[in-house]
């Protein structure tokens, strides 16, 4: 049978490194037509590789995803020739019904437009046909907080039109709650504002300060604020009828979308399907390995892949199911676990349900609205017992 698969190329360049965030990704002052040569280059070896290695059975590949770094720095050529070596190494007649995304910035959707001289319909005409717009907020103070780029209310308004006009009718936009010094003021402006222009899905996501980034060691030495989480739940609890009032379905703990538009490639992760992730630190599974990719670009182009590991159960299993709003159905748990590790699973299923974060059936579960606030701890706990069996039994 042939299993859904997404494909994951990750663009670790950035114009500057914001304050919070801790992908990898490189701040770089030009992007030349010989540096996206270069990196295609790479990327086309990586996924040939990829291919022959891991992945020889018979893929359905369901969703291509641009991630970053910003992906929208590098021009439509470079996603035409890309996509077309994907239609041939694949043998696909068409990807016309693949769900294509690109991250993008909207000062590089605007600046990088102006400067290269190209216009935004030249994305669509390579195959990209879902924007993934990283707004964050609307505020200025805000975004120099995060240590992000801002452009004028003006520049963003010609962005969403040149989207428009380009003809993308899938859009999602990012943003963040939870800022120090955010109001309620601010998170509505930003979202009325994103609500009105059209998309179909919403990433809004509580701002997490990780350790290692420059936001943690500034919020350590008191240099900046930190929201409290009794502030961030208050804005999560504000915004929520605004969303439902827009009709926007939540359908995991971050993400609201309009009927129909779930946001196929992060489903394939959440649903434990398969992945081919290539490019930088890009993370790949084929429902038995794990591969993940050197972090180091030199290092990179020389070796391609840097750590292989039995997938077995893992953590990751737990991640998406404890996120989804949909029922999950055991089974699509089970078939990863042991009859032990099974038996404890549904266990401390039994305790989740306890404390009312979850519904139980004969054959699946759902997470309460109560529950939604729990996902990392239920993570957390389901992982914990089942390495405690795992490390018993092994010993
Ligand atoms: S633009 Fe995105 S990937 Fe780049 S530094 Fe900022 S948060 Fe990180």
């Amino acid at each position: 049978m042939k299993s859904n698969t997404g494909l994951y190329v990750h663009i670790p360049y950035c114009v500057k490194k914001c304050s919070y965030c801790d992908f990898v990704s490189f701040p770089v002052d030009k992007i030349t037509k010989d540096s996206q040569q270069e990196y295609l280059k790479h990327l086309l070896r990586d996924l040939e590789y990829k291919k022959l290695n891991y992945f020889q059975y018979n893929i359905n590949l369901k969703s291509i995803f641009f991630g970053g770094g910003t992906p929208s720095l590098f021009s439509p050529d470079f996603y035409y020739v890309f996509l077309q070596e994907v239609k041939a190494i694949f043998n696909l007649k068409t990807l016309s019904d693949i769900e294509i995304s690109m991250e993008a910035n909207p000062e590089s959707l605007y600046e990088q437009a102006k400067k290269l001289n190209f216009s935004l319909k030249e994305y669509k005409q390579a195959g990209i046909n879902r924007l993934s717009i990283g707004v964050q907020s609307l505020n200025e103070k805000l975004l120099k907080y995060l240590g992000r780029l801002y452009i004028h209310k003006n520049s963003l308004e010609k962005v969403f039109d040149n989207t428009a006009a380009a003809g993308f009718t899938n859009i999602n936009v990012d943003l963040i709650y939870g800022i120090a010094g955010q109001t309620f003021q601010d998170i509505e402006q930003s979202l009325s504002y994103v609500l009105g222009k059209n998309i179909t899905h919403l990433s809004f996501y509580e701002l997490t300060v990780e350790k290692k980034t420059p936001l943690y060691k500034e919020t350590i030495n008191r240099k900046k604020p930190q929201a409290s989480n009794k502030r961030a739940l208050l804005h999560h609890n504000y915004f929520l009828p605004i969303l439902e009032k827009a009709k926007f379905e939540r359908y995991e703990v971050s993400n609201y979308c309009l009927s129909g538009f779930e946001c196929r490639h992060n489903m394939i992760y959440w649903s434990y399907n398969s992945y081919i992730g290539i490019g930088l630190s890009a993370h790949s599974f084929n429902g038995k390995i794990r591969i993940k990719n050197a972090d180091n670009i030199k290092k990179y182009e020389k070796e391609l892949t840097e750590e292989i590991s039995e997938a077995q159960y893992n953590p990751e299993l737990f991640i998406g199911f404890f996120r989804l709003l949909r029922p999950v159905f055991f089974k699509e748990i089970t078939e990863f676990l042991t009859i032990k590790e099974k038996s404890i699973f549904l266990k401390v299923l039994k305790t989740f349900q306890e404390r009312l974060w979850l519904n139980l059936s004969d054959n699946n579960f759902s997470i309460t609205k109560e529950g939604i606030l729990f996902s990392d701890s239920m993570v957390f706990e389901m992982s914990e017992a089942l390495s405690a069996s795992t490390n018993k039994t092994r010993s």
